[in-house]
C-alpha cells in the first residue's frame, strides 16, 4: 500500500473516533438535518493517482467550495476587468459581514466572501439567462471533474431562497452602490443555486486538478490565473479563519457550510475533504484537522 493511502487510512480511522465534530450549518434548515458523524477523504495527484478513504463516494453540498470554480469561469470570460468589483484582500470577518460592504461603499473584499461571490455570480449572468449560466457552470464542473453525473439539489437551494436573508440584505447593498447588474433576487436565485450543486469528495478532489498548473492535466484557465486562484485560496478561502488555515496547513484552501473543502498542494496533489461539523468562523472542524495531518505526513506545503 502506498504511504498516500496508509496517510488517509490512518487519518479516517482517528476522525471516526474524534469527539469534537463541530456544529452542523442549520441556517440552511435543509443542511441541519445531516449527519454529523460522517468524513471523508480524497486526493488527486498530478499524475492521475487517485486515493480515498471514508465516505468519499457520498456526495454533500459544495455551498462556498463553488466559489472557486464561478472565479474561474468569471477571470477566464472577464479577465482582470472583474477586479473593478471586487477586492483581493482578507476580510477578517464572517463570510456573510453587513457591516464591511456598508463601510466599504459596496466593494467586497474579496470574492470568496458571499456579497463578493454574488457580484462574481452577477458578472456570470452578463448576457444569460440564469438557467443558461448555470448550465455553464454545471459543465465546467462536469468537465473539470470528468464525471457527467455531478447536478444541483433543487431542495437546497430551495432552503436557502427562502431563508437567506443576510445574503438578499448583501445584495440589496451592492445594488444600492449600483454593483449588482441584475436584479437581487435574479443574482441570488443563480448564487443559491451555485452553492447547492452537490458533488463526492473523489469528484471534488479530481475537479481540483485544474488548479495544480502540472503538465498533462485538463487545462481550464491561464496558468497565472490559477496561481492567482491559488494566492487568494490561501489569504481568504477560510473568512476569518484563514490566516489560521494557512499557518496549520500551509496550503491553499477553500471551505464550504457543507463542510466540504478543496485544499492544493500545487503540482502536486489536490484534496477534497469532507465533515459537516464546523467550527465557529464556518469551516469544517475535522476538515481542517485532517488537511493539516495529511500536510504534514506528505510533507505537502506551498512553502517548500
Ligand atoms: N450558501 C452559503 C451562504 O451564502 C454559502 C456559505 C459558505 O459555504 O461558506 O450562506
Amino acid at each position: 500500500m502506498s504511504q498516500l493511502q496508509a496517510s488517509l487510512d490512518r487519518i479516517a480511522a482517528e476522525m471516526a473516533a474524534a469527539p469534537r465534530r463541530g456544529r452542523v450549518a442549520d441556517y440552511i434548515p435543509e443542511l441541519a438535518c445531516v449527519d454529523p458523524g460522517q468524513f471523508a477523504i480524497a486526493v488527486c495527484l498530478a499524475d492521475g493517482t487517485e486515493c480515498v478513504a471514508g465516505d468519499a463516494d457520498t456526495a454533500f453540498s459544495i455551498q462556498s467550495v463553488s466559489k472557486v470554480f464561478t472565479l474561474a469561469m468569471a477571470l477566464g470570460r472577464l479577465g482582470d476587468q472583474l477586479w473593478a468589483r471586487v477586492g483581493r484582500e482578507p476580510s477578517g470577518l464572517a463570510f456573510n459581514s453587513i457591516l464591511q460592504l456598508e463601510h466599504e461603499r459596496g466593494i467586497p473584499r474579496n470574492p470568496f466572501i458571499n456579497a463578493g461571490a454574488i457580484v462574481v455570480t452577477d458578472a456570470l449572468l452578463s448576457g444569460h439567462a440564469p438557467r443558461e449560466m448555470l448550465g455553464d457552470y454545471l459543465r465546467f464542473l462536469r468537465l473539470a471533474a470528468d464525471d457527467e453525473a455531478i447536478h444541483i439539489n433543487e431542495a437546497v437551494a430551495r432552503s436557502e431562497t427562502e431563508t437567506g436573508h443576510r445574503n438578499f440584505a448583501l445584495a440589496h447593498e451592492l445594488a444600492a452602490h449600483r454593483n449588482l447588474d441584475h436584479p437581487p433576487e435574479h443574482a441570488l436565485g443563480a448564487y443559491f443555486h451555485q452553492c447547492a450543486a452537490e458533488m463526492t469528495c473523489r469528484q471534488l478532489a479530481r475537479a481540483g486538478r485544474f488548479l495544480l498548473n502540472a503538465p498533462g492535466l485538463p487545462r481550464l484557465l491561464s496558468p497565472a490565473r490559477v496561481r492567482r486562484i491559488n494566492a487568494l485560496m490561501m489569504t481568504c478561502g477560510h473568512y476569518d479563519g484563514s490566516g489560521d488555515f494557512a499557518f496549520r496547513v500551509g496550503l491553499p484552501g477553500k471551505s464550504g457550510v457543507g463542510g466540504g473543502i478543496i485544499a492544493i498542494a500545487p503540482a502536486r496533489a489536490a484534496i477534497a475533504v469532507w465533515s459537516p461539523g464546523l467550527n465557529p468562523q464556518g469551516n469544517s472542524q475535522l476538515g481542517t484537522l485532517a488537511i493539516e495531518k495529511l500536510a504534514r505526513a506528505m510533507r505537502w506545503s506551498a512553502f517548500g
